[in-house]
């Protein structure tokens, strides 16, 4: 039995490498064909003429260092809760805890904090590395360390403190019904969502950064017609001081009821023309009225079920063939918590390459509405452009790892859109405005 478990903890792990070394072969292989086609020119609206320059050596760069740490990163999410398991700390870290409280609760969110803190001490030079040095190498980042640290701190507080504060709920669950844990978690997961993104714009981001109104009266006046024209006039718009983390370029549509608002990054506002601003802001607002928002929290509650169901099998059939080995019984004991985290994460990236197929179908929604609300396709031309440009995201990416990774349609492919998507110029219904 012990065999048969290392055996297929081998197999996994070549699957894995297998995995990573196809999508680096494929990536290098999408960088050459970049590095050899020369950039195009668009004609604009106004007869004015662009031109996209050819992909460049920093973008190049930057491309390569990310895909070595995507590397690590993918491999060492699944070696950690691994390497609790077989080195049998797990094992030892329940028995300890068994001593020092009988009560579960807090056994659990011992356990929980003690797990995730070794974890995160052991992936920290690489998301410092990650999100600190390596985008100060490459230009993209104004943040100072005090700010990274800070937010570093604050991420780890919220996500994982809340959760070893709640993580008794799911396993009361799985006490209680052991049978259909998987359904009622899942379901539970739908409303919690909706809580997240409720509360998170009014008590979470703003411990990160000043969310003020917008300053330039002139675009918010051109904003809040959008959103009348939209239908959502009750909608607030903020600013958001980025530029105290970053030079790149972003703006978002969150919150729902009456908490929803387009908030755009300070570095957005500063680094675009009024018309190109305008046209993010309509993408923006289609995520809103085409139900982008609610369509994400229950098709993500409903992928997470399925997510749960399969876990509940093979952690079923796991405890079957090596419940002896590992020294557990019960699919709620706490020595077996790293292989409950190792199976939702091998599942989850499993479920990568739906949740974004659906994330890229929305954001060409988005997009396409953009264009028909702004009916402006130069800005949107280059606004797409600046953002891509300035953030060094290569204009295409190899096809395994757009499906797998990518949340957006491509650099090239949005361009392509603007640059074609014109139908009032043919008497052509509009898709989404009607
Ligand atoms: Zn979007």
């Amino acid at each position: 039995m012990r065999k048969s478990f290392y055996l297929t903890i081998g197999i996994f792990f070549t699957v894995i490498f297998l995995f990573v070394f196809s999508v680096r072969y494929f990536e290098n292989a999408n960088m050459e064909k970049l590095k050899n086609t020369s950039g195009y020119s668009i004609v604009l609206d106004n007869g004015e003429e662009i031109t996209l320059s050819k992909v460049s050596d920093k973008a190049i760069e930057y491309r390569k260092v990310n895909l070595n740490l995507w590397s690590i990163n993918l491999v060492l999410g699944f070696a950690i809760p691994i390497i609790f398991v077989i080195s049998g700390f797990g094992k030892k870290l329940s028995d300890y805890l068994g001593k020092v409280s009988n009560n579960y609760i807090i056994q659990l969110a011992l356990f929980f904090i003690i797990y995730v803190t070794i974890s995160n001490l052991i992936t920290f030079p690489l998301d410092y590395y990650r999100s600190f040095v390596h985008r100060h190498n490459f230009g993209l980042s104004n943040q100072s360390f005090y700010k990274w640290i800070t937010d570093y701190l604050k991420n780890f507080g919220l996500n994982n403190l809340v959760t070893s504060a709640f993580i008794w709920v799911p396993y009361f669950i799985i006490i209680k019904s052991p049978k259909r844990w998987w359904l009622y978690n899942g379901i539970l997961f739908i409303p919690f969502l909706m809580f997240v993104t409720f509360i998170s714009p009014t008590y979470i981001d703003p411990l990160f950064n000043k969310y003020t109104s917008i300053q330039d009266k002139e675009l918010q006046r051109g904003i809040e017609h959008q959103l009348s024209m939209a239908g959502i006039g009750d909608s607030k718009v903020y600013q958001v001081n980025k530029s105290v983390d970053t030079k790149e370029m972003n703006a978002y549509m969150t919150g729902v009821f009456g908490s929803k608002r387009i908030v755009l990054w300070d570095t957005t506002i500063n680094n675009l023309t009024r018309g190109e601003t305008l046209s993010i802001t309509a993408h923006e607002i289609a995520h809103y009225v085409m139900g982008h928002v609610w369509k994400s929290i229950v098709l993500g509650g409903l992928l997470f079920i399925l997510v749960l169901y399969l876990v509940n099998k093979t952690i079923l059939w796991i405890l079957f063939h090596w419940g002896g080995v590992l020294g557990v019984t019960k699919i709620h004991h706490l020595a077996f918590m790293p292989m409950m985290i190792l199976v939702i994460n091998i599942f989850l990236f499993l479920s990568n390459p739906i949740t974004n197929t659906f994330s890229r179908y929305v954001e060409r929604q988005a997009d396409i509405y953009a264009i028909e609300m702004t009916k402006d396709n130069s800005s949107v031309i280059t606004s797409t452009i600046k953002l891509h440009e300035n953030s060094l995201v290569l204009p295409r990416a190899s096809k395994i790892y757009e499906i797998w990774y990518y949340s957006h349609p491509s650099y090239y492919d949005r361009v392509e859109l603007a640059k074609e998507y014109k139908p009032w110029r043919e008497n052509k219904p509009l898709k989404y405005i009607k």
